[in-house]
């Protein structure tokens, strides 16, 4: 990482090239960042270069520059310019605006989607403006006030995600202090930090995930509000938690991004009974959830696929199990009832902090009701279940649960052995069983046929 930087701009060297750039930019030629454009995707490319021959300025901005620089593969770019959304629409056949808080366009190149943003201003000339609401709390509601590229990079989150490259001259565009930090792997977030974090708190969620995936130190001033204004996030809509939650763990650094959310005070504000097992439940409910951020984080670097449901499956389990536990002791429930009435109950407490849309909702709740499928294997069950669309996960649950120090019988074992058996073996081992107990589906009456004498 940062190889090429340093390479490239000795310290004791001159980084900045003495030309100003448009609104007092720094500015960094080509032969002093390193930046290749055979890494930047064609699409990034070609829309910048349609958006200047359309008359207007366009960037790549962001992550996208960031990674580059530091030798990452970028993941995706984003582009800003000076053209309003309406403009951009104009220049491209494929754009469409999307977003009410913050407007912004898609525009599709083959298969790929780039975000062109309009560059943005501050709120303070813009108070009775529709397009600059606030919250009670002060949470920026609508940020959709258009300014120029100083001051875009003036709303901008960190420093180091705030550098401007023109693909088309090679220069690279700073207006504070992104690429010295980037080499001192410092994340400093832009202008102050208390008001920063109050007009959007996710922010505080942001400078975690990137101190987490970047392996960054958090500077002083932008560390010191994230533990003490945690409370923050209590103001950010449901939705849009959910989205975060799907970066913060779904980006192969999930067990860091844990780690530091206990840390700074975050996590009860995400997952308020994941937090609390975490601070004072069994150690096995911390190993599962320690072991799911683990196996994550794995599956990702071995490209494998991974699902929000599994994650939220795992962590909101150490809840559900305490919840089943009650329900059977104290209101003398089924083991199957109690799992539903526990479901409902873990679930709606999550959805008041998180929303966790339909898609991964149900099977997240396929994933804990095969749970109790599992261990029923006698007759035809074993392989009918094995034909369960959800069964890979819930038999990838059923090993974290082992793993992490749940008592499951040997039943991880007995199903990995299942799948990797003939199917003659596999006869035996459920022979072995013996004959089916506990809980029968009740065998549904054939319908009675209609008499040849019926009308
Ligand atoms: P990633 O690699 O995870 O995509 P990113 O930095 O590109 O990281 P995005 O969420 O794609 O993150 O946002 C693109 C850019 O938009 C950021 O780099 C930052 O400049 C700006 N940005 C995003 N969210 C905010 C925010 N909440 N406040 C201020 N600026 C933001
Ligand atoms: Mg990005």
């Amino acid at each position: 990482m940062l190889k090429r930087l340093l390479q490239l701009t000795n310290l004791s060297e001159k980084l900045f090239d003495t030309a100003e750039g448009p609104h007092g930019a720094k500015v960094i030629s080509a032969k002093n960042h390193g930046i290749r454009n055979s890494d930047i995707s064609n699409g990034a490319i070609k829309i910048i270069s349609q958006l200047h021959t359309a008359g207007y300025e366009a960037y790549l901005v962001g992550g996208g520059v960031r990674d580059l620089l530091l030798e990452g593969k970028p993941k995706d770019f984003d582009i800003a310019t000076d053209a309003t959304p309406e403009q951009i629409k104009t220049v491209f056949r494929n754009a469409r605006i999307i977003g009410r808080r913050f407007r912004i366009v898609h525009v599709r190149f083959g298969r790929e989607v780039i975000e062109v943003t309009t560059f943005r201003d501050s709120h303070k000339e813009a108070e009775n403006n529709q397009e600059a609401e606030q919250s009670e709390h002060g949470v920026l509601l609508r940020d959709n006030v258009y300014g120029n590229i100083r001051t875009d990079a003036e709303r901008r989150d960190f420093t180091i995600n705030a550098l401007y490259y023109n693909p088309e001259n090679g220069e690279l565009l700073e207006f504070s202090s992104g690429l010295e930090d980037l080499k001192a792997r410092t994340l400093r977030i832009v202008g102050d930090p208390d008001k920063r974090y109050k007009e959007d708190p996710v922010r505080l969620l942001r400078a975690i995930r990137f101190a987490a995936k970047l392996g960054f130190t958090i500077e002083p001033a932008t560390e010191s509000p994230i533990k003490e204004h945690a409370d923050y996030l209590s103001h950010i809509p449901a939705a849009r938690l959910f989205e975060e939650v799907l970066k913060l763990f779904m980006s192969g650094s999930a067990t860091a991004t844990l780690n530091l959310l206990r840390e700074y005070h975050c996590l009860q504000y995400l997952f308020p009974s994941t937090d609390f097992c975490m601070e004072k439940g069994r150690e096995q409910d911390r190993n599962m959830v320690s072991s799911a951020t683990t196996n994550t984080d794995i599956r990702i670097r071995q490209n494998k696929k991974v699902t929000p449901a599994f994650i939220y499956a795992a962590f909101l389990w150490p809840a559900m199990r305490a919840s089943m536990r009650h329900q059977m002791k104290d209101q003398k429930l089924s083991t199957q009832e109690a799992m539903q009435r526990a479901a409902q109950g873990v679930v709606s407490q999550q959805l008041s902090y998180t929303a966790i849309p339909k898609r991964f909702l149900v099977p997240m709740r396929e994933i804990w009701a095969l749970q109790l499928r599992l261990p029923r294997r006698q007759g035809k069950r074993a392989r009918a279940l094995m034909e369960h669309p959800r069964f890979r996960a819930a038999y990838d649950f059923l090993l974290l649960r082992e793993q992490s120090g749940e008592k499951v019988d040997g039943l991880g074992d007995w199903w990995t052995r299942f799948q990797q058996v003939t199917e003659d073996e596999q006869t035996k081992m459920v022979d072995e069983l013996g004959k089916p107990t506990g809980p029968r589906r009740p065998r549904r009456k054939p319908k009675p046929k209609p008499s040849a004498d019926a009308e």
